[in-house]
């Protein structure tokens, strides 16, 4: 079980996340990974930049601001003044460590990557201990463990990746005892440690990782992942009223979706998991009575084969074309290797066969990089007429309609476009790759709204499906 930071935010948060795991732990074995307290990540980065620039003061308030966080928190968790003492003794130690990370940061004004990891991760180092006193509190046997004992990584600080073997032998060494005897490891999530026992992170938003890499070292039955959100949703709830809960998709639907800036998990925290096919859970610590999604191999197939929408909106659209670049064979390969050039990461590609136009889809942030580069790249070509435009439209944005089962089913394409017709929404480019488990079309951004509601109506995708219930998760 893993609990993110909004689960684990405050003092009330915890002690709800304590009970969720107690609960589970008189049925099963349970390891619980934690995040640090909600927005303490960030925090602990602006201390460590504002060291590197010699801004000691400002590096020791943030530290004067988590400590009384903490403390608030454990205050409420631990009344008990001896128990509460052991804790509290235990994150000072940690504090400290933090603070003169800072304060050599500041003498060298320099924050090396390895310095970098070493501060961010004190939010997870710090959580886990509080998490592990609240189940105590419970009356269960819990131990609070740094991951830096179980997960072995690369060196890449900032994104380090596991070593499965090693991992898979420290899990079973370091956690199996503590399960065997009844008791409820905490781990912190985020971090891991190279060889030589550096301390190393994940990457950002890196404790669903760490869950699903325990969860696969240690052959787990399910990961639960346990968020304030109920599962992921069939559009954003925002645009979408109707939106719903999907009950079970698959590991593959779930990717896709993250993708396009659905709020889901990393595809490679899949990754993790996709070979031994374990479940994982997304669920609501704030309304535990509800099942959530489940995330399986195959997800479950349903009728119209269409699961969810997901739209992305800070993106621009950017054509080169003129009737010119017909039969010119290097300007597809010229405007991809510019856009390589600059990292500019394309999210969708169309081109049409009468080839008078490339269109493609960047993220807004790498837009106007991208443009300069190709007006460079074809300045030689627009001069002489071969090329005839180089366009940049920020207005508008990627609409996604996903679903796995939607393979081989004809007339989904039809009927979302019907749907969009009949919504007076224009369509300016498309696109469906061969996988045929996502359909991409750009709409103006102000048309993302009316998008979404046809769809998601054309497809009944508010409704739950007779194939979809009943649904039952073994752990509620
Ligand atoms: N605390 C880390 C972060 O904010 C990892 C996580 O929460 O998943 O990036
Ligand atoms: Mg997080």
């Amino acid at each position: 079980m893993k609990f993110g930071g909004t689960s684990v935010g405050d003092g009330a948060c915890i002690a709800r996340a304590a009970q969720i795991a107690r609960d589970a732990a008189r049925e099963f074995d349970v390891v619980v990974v934690v995040s640090a307290m909600g927005g303490v990540t960030n925090r602990l980065i602006a201390a460590a930049e504002q060291a590197e620039s010699g801004n000691r003061e400002q590096a020791g308030e943030v530290f004067a601001g988590l400590r009384k966080q903490h403390e608030t928190a454990l205050a409420s968790l631990l009344p008990q003044a001896e128990k509460h003492s052991r804790v509290a003794a235990a994150l000072d130690a940690i504090f400290r460590e933090g603070e003169r990370l800072c304060e050599g940061t500041a003498l060298l004004r320099e924050l090396t990557p390895r310095t970098r990891d070493a501060i961010s991760s004190l939010g997870e180092r710090l959580s886990a201990p509080m998490v592990s006193a609240a189940i105590g509190e419970l009356g269960a046997a819990t131990e609070s463990v740094e991951a830096t004992e179980l997960i072995a990584t690369d060196e890449f600080h900032g994104g380090a990746e596991p070593l499965m073997d090693r991992t898979r032998a420290h899990s079973e060494s370091r956690l199996r005892p503590l399960l065997e005897k009844g008791a409820i490891p905490v781990v912190t999530g985020f971090i891991g440690a190279t060889e030589e026992g550096v301390l190393t992170t994940l990457g950002r938003g890196g404790s669903d990782y760490s869950a699903t890499i325990l969860g696969a070292a240690l052959n787990a039955d399910e990961i639960i992942i346990w968020t304030d959100v109920e599962g992921v949703l069939s559009a954003d709830p925002r645009l979408v009223p109707d939106a719903r809960t999907i009950p079970e998709i698959s590991y593959r639907e779930a990717a896709e979706l993250a993708y396009f800036g659905a709020k889901v998990l990393h595809p490679k925290t899949l990754r993790a998991v996709a070979h031994a096919g374990i479940p994982v859970w997304i669920r609501n610590s704030f309304a535990p009575e509800k099942l959530g999604t489940k995330i399986t191999p195959q997800g479950l197939s349903n009728g119209g084969g269409v699961k969810a929408l997901t739209a992305i909106r800070d993106v621009s659209l950017i054509a080169v074309g003129g009737p010119g670049i017909v039969g010119v064979p290097d300007v597809v390969g010229r405007t991809f290797s510019t856009t390589a050039d600059v990292r500019a990461n394309v999210l969708l590609i169309s081109q049409s066969s009468s080839q008078n136009d490339i269109c493609f889809i960047v993220a807004s942030s790498d837009a106007k990089r991208t443009v300069d580069a190709l007006r460079k790249e074809f300045a030689r070509d627009v001069a002489n007429e071969k090329v005839e435009h180089i366009t940049l439209d920020p207005t508008i944005a990627i609409v996604a309609v996903v679903g796995e089962n939607m393979r081989g089913i004809p007339g989904v394409a039809g009927r979302t476009f019907s749907a969009l017709g009949r919504a007076n929404v224009n369509i300016v480019a498309i696109a469906q790759g061969s996988s045929e488990c996502n359909i991409s079309f750009v709409v103006a951004e102000k048309d993302v709204k009316a998008a979404l509601d046809a769809t998601h109506r054309e497809f009944g995708l508010s409704v739950q499906k007779a194939s979809e219930s009943p649904v039952t998760a073994s752990h509620d």
